[in-house]
């Protein structure tokens, strides 16, 4: 039964990026990024790709037009909002440097690559 936590443990600090899961547990400083200096990923808006938006924001329990999880980790691991990028007015954080990168190429592409679990209804 440990052996099996442990395991659960070490695959999920392996997935993407130690240092970002390190980071995330640090306090967050007043140095927050405003919103107009966010790197757009420019994209056609289709309503799909509005649907695995409203769909990847849900995941992280508030509808704020933050998808809080990174989409680069296919939404395993905790985003930073320095490593935001803009997509159709979502604001998607990426857990790491190499994670942003990853969508500054065709990143509406890859989010709607995702398969994203339906998230559990609100009681
Ligand atoms: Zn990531």
């Amino acid at each position: 039964m440990k052996k099996c936590i442990i395991l659960l443990l070490i695959l999920a600090t392996v997935g993407c990026s130690q240092k970002a899961e390190q980071a995330a547990t640090e306090t967050v400083d007043a140095s927050t990024v405003p919103p107009s200096t966010i790197e757009k990923i420019s994209a056609e808006v289709t309503p799909e790709l509005s649907a695995q938006l409203v769909a990847a924001d849900r995941l992280d329990g508030s509808e704020d037009k933050v998808v809080s999880k990174c989409a680069s980790c296919a939404l395993h691991m905790n985003g930073k909002e320095e490593f935001a990028l803009e997509l159709a007015d979502y604001r998607l954080d990426f857990c790491s440097d190499f994670c942003q990168n990853n969508y500054r190429e065709d990143g509406a592409g890859k989010l709607m690559a995702l398969k994203i679990a339906a998230a559990p209804e609100a009681n």
